[in-house]
């Protein structure tokens, strides 16, 4: 079937970042995979990273995990966002480590008859996820009764390098595993680099680094960084849709809900076949799409299921075209981070948002 809209997933592009990144780190790389890849397709991507040569897969929930598990991921599995009442005992039986960060969740664990491995995750200052208020309680607990493969952390501030923060948070983590090692628990696997770390910080490196964002060919952050080219990184999304609608319009036209557009010319406008409904974030103004070699801005709201362009006069762009929405830029096409530009969002927000009636395709990018 011809879709309307497409999200196109280049696989060697994942595979292009995942050695960039690995040589970069010189540590294990987990393959951050939650929340559906960053909304890449969570089981295509789990199992290209694993071929890629990904040496761990990292996600958010249980059932993620498992997910990938049953498809036939066979690296080791880490699942972080595991609340106390989890289902622990599919987690063993699927082979799946799971993050303790807390005392609830330890019990959890200690009752168990099988029990899986697990990665203790410490606060070191970002005050979210992690041991701090419980940590000393932690250490008096009975821990040899489980399996500990794993220390980790996460950074606040990672993607502003030049914060005390950074600094704070590596000498923090250390000290946990000074803490952890004068009672005889040396874990194997220290991680604590997310993308915007593993690009810069190489003292955060540790054995294993984790990768989301970088991953996916995306900048952690545009000011700091640079762009995804100036970082030697393939954007693996192309988002393509097809226009709708081309129509000739006058000047003096008010254009979509509220009418927040008037056309200031004779212009063709062109109604692109996505919309909100799909993560095209309603606020975006000064994006739009790439068509006929031209790129053309949106006027008016996205509505739900589509939004509308100024395609421009002398447009050959008709009924029925594909148009890039976004892509690696390198055609003159917008790119992920121009859309977040646009929402005063950040592009691991654009890519992750777009919608599952969206259908991902496992192919190269087309122009
Ligand atoms: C999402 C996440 C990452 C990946 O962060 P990026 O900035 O996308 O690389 C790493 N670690 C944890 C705990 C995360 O939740």
């Amino acid at each position: 079937m011809e879709h309307r809209a497409e999200a196109r997933i280049d696989l060697n592009a994942l595979a292009s970042n995942i050695s960039l990144l690995k040589s970069k780190a010189g540590a294990d790389l987990l393959a951050v995979v939650k929340a559906d890849a960053y909304g890449h397709g969570l089981i295509e991507i789990g199992l290209a990273a694993e071929k890629s040569g990904a040496n761990y897969l990292g996600v958010a929930l249980l059932e993620e995990a498992i997910a990938l598990r049953t498809h036939g991921v066979r690296i080791p599995i880490l699942a972080w966002l595991v609340p106390p009442g989890s289902d622990f005992n599919s987690a063993a039986k699927h082979d799946i480590d799971v993050a303790v960060s807390s005392i609830a969740v330890l019990e959890d664990i200690l009752k168990l008859q099988i029990k899986p491995r697990v990665h203790i995750e410490v606060d070191t200052g970002m005050t979210r996820g992690g041991f701090l208020d419980e940590w000393p309680e932690f250490l008096g607990r009975e821990l040899s009764k489980i399996e500990i493969v794993g220390i980790f952390s996460h950074f606040a501030r990672a993607d502003e390098p030049g914060e005390k923060q950074n600094a704070d948070q590596l000498l923090n983590f250390k000290e946990k595993i000074d803490e952890l090692s004068a009672r005889g628990i040396n874990p194997p696997i220290k991680h604590l680099s997310n993308s915007a770390a593993t690009l810069i910080n190489h003292a955060s490196a540790f054995n294993m680094v984790r990768t989301g964002i970088s991953m996916y060919g995306l900048t952690p952050d545009l000011n700091t960084f640079g762009d995804s080219k100036k970082l030697s990184l393939k954007p693996v999304m192309q988002l393509r849709a097809k226009l709708h609608l081309v129509k000739k319009v006058q000047t003096g036209l008010p254009v979509g809900y509220g009418a927040t557009f008037i056309t200031n010319r004779e212009t063709k406008l062109g109604v692109v076949a996505m919309g909100y409904a799909d993560g095209i974030p309603r606020i975006a103004q000064g994006a739009g799409i790439f068509v006929d070699g031209q790129r053309a801005p949106i006027v008016g709201r996205v509505s739900m299921d589509q939004f509308v362009v100024d395609l421009g006069p002398d447009s050959k762009a008709t009924s029925g075209d594909w148009v890039v929405i976004f892509g690696d830029g390198t055609h003159g096409e917008y790119t992920a981070d121009d859309w977040a530009s646009a929402s005063l969002s950040i592009n691991y927000e654009i890519v992750t948002r777009i919608g599952p009636r969206v259908p991902r395709i496992y192919a190269p990018h087309v122009y």
